[in-house]
């Protein structure tokens, strides 16, 4: 983007991070999702109609389950939990954003809906609450995506929506946003952009966390009840850091350890944003990012295509900053290997994403003292599924 037609001021910061770094065609827009967005959350019929949804169209709430046999293999002391996203409908947390965000188009009374998306997960929540809605859908996906996310592909068409390859730069998620974004300051009257993540321009990260913080919500209500005390750390993969932040806000005042967990990829490249990353700017707003000396932005790479993606959202950048959570990565084998591990022993496939999660959990409680019991919670982001036809080449 043109530097000169950049807003660097504005709402929406986290400790110096976020903001709105956009052209001016996109300010206008932004003011009136913002002013949606803050009228819904003071009107009670709109919780009521997105919580009416949530549990009849959703499935809400997720139960929160004691997987006592990874306990066993990994640490009999343990007491280790499951938030199980995927349980929801279209098979991960993304349906909670998209549920949130088509309430809020309808009201401004958008017609169509742009989306971007890299597993497909969020491609394919945008393109099921379109046709909740009977809302025109179009996704941007980046070439690569389309070819190894086949059947979320074919999904979104039998939904209704237009899936349009994009080939510019690496073909994956950064470019697919990139193609969104612009289709959005062309049409920029009549359409939403449902963004799947907690990133881009103000009030993009917050709105999006709020949608996810039903997730937090639930499980901090869920362990209380089953285990009448905290957690002693939530663990969560991060991507844009959706899922992560969701989860997360629901125990941030508490004295409970917040573990995100990013993909170190493998010899081919990472998707470490907050661990090898500096702060720049991309997609309308300042956060940890991949990018080389000149400021040019580095290839992601992961085996999970969804936390496929250069950067992170805003607020985790100021987690990091204030050590408030702690940011790890794990890599592609490592990740491979808790998925078939839970798999086997819970009977649970989880998402390549969340599998992140689930290894580092497993790392972490190997290294403990084999005295400590600890408490822990896992964010199981979505289910393995969509991962089927790279899983099955991978694993023996
Ligand atoms: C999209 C996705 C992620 C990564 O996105 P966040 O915004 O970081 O949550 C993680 N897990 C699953 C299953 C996903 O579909």
């Amino acid at each position: 983007m043109n530097p000169s037609i950049l807003r660097t001021d504005g709402p929406g910061r986290f400790g110096g991070y976020g903001g709105q770094f956009v052209p001016e065609t996109l300010v206008p827009c932004l003011q009136e999702l913002d002013e949606a967005r803050l009228a819904a959350a003071a009107d009670p019929s709109f919780a009521a109609e997105l919580a009416l949804l949530s549990a009849d169209y959703a499935g809400r709430p997720t139960p929160l389950y004691r997987a006592r046999r990874l306990e066993q293999a990994w640490a009999p002391r343990a007491r280790l939990y499951l938030k199980r996203e995927d349980l929801n409908h279209t098979g991960s947390h993304k349906i909670n954003n998209c549920l949130g965000q088509i309430l809020l188009a309808v009201r401004m009374g958008k017609t169509r809906i742009v989306a971007e998306t890299g597993a497909g997960q969020h491609g394919v929540a945008t393109a099921t609450v379109c046709a909740l809605a009977g809302l025109e859908c179009v996704v941007y996906m980046g070439q690569v995506d389309v070819a190894r996310q086949a059947p979320n592909v074919a999904r979104m068409r039998l939904l209704g929506a237009q899936v349009v390859t994009v080939t510019a730069g690496s073909a994956t998620l950064k470019d697919a946003t990139s193609e969104a974004i612009r289709d959005w300051v062309t049409n920029v009257k009549g359409t939403h952009y449902i963004i799947g993540s907690t990133v881009g321009p103000h009030p993009y990260p917050t709105l999006v966390r709020d949608f996810q913080a039903v997730i937090g919500r639930e499980a901090r209500a869920q362990i209380l009840a089953k285990e009448g005390r905290l957690p002693d750390r939530v663990i969560a993969c991060v991507g844009g850091g959706s899922n992560a932040l969701g989860i997360f806000s629901g125990f941030l005042d508490d004295p409970v350890g917040l573990f995100g967990v990013e993909a170190a990829g493998s010899g081919l490249g990472h998707s470490q944003a907050l661990g090898r990353g500096r702060p720049g700017v991309l997609h309308g707003s300042y956060s940890y990012l991949m990018q080389d000396d000149e400021g040019q932005v580095i290839p992601a790479h992961s085996v999970a295509a969804g936390l496929d993606y250069p950067g992170v959202g805003p607020e985790h950048s100021h987690l990091k900053d204030s050590a408030r959570a702690d940011y790890r990565g794990v890599d592609d084998a490592a990740a491979l290997a808790a998925c078939a591990e839970v798999s086997r022993l819970e009977g649970i496939i989880p998402a390549l994403e969340s599998s992140h999660a689930l290894a580092f959990c497993k790392e972490q409680l190997a290294k403990e003292d084999p005295h400590a019991a600890p408490l822990v919670i896992v964010n199981l982001s979505g289910r393995g599924d969509k991962d089927l036809a790279g899983l099955t080449e991978a694993t023996p």
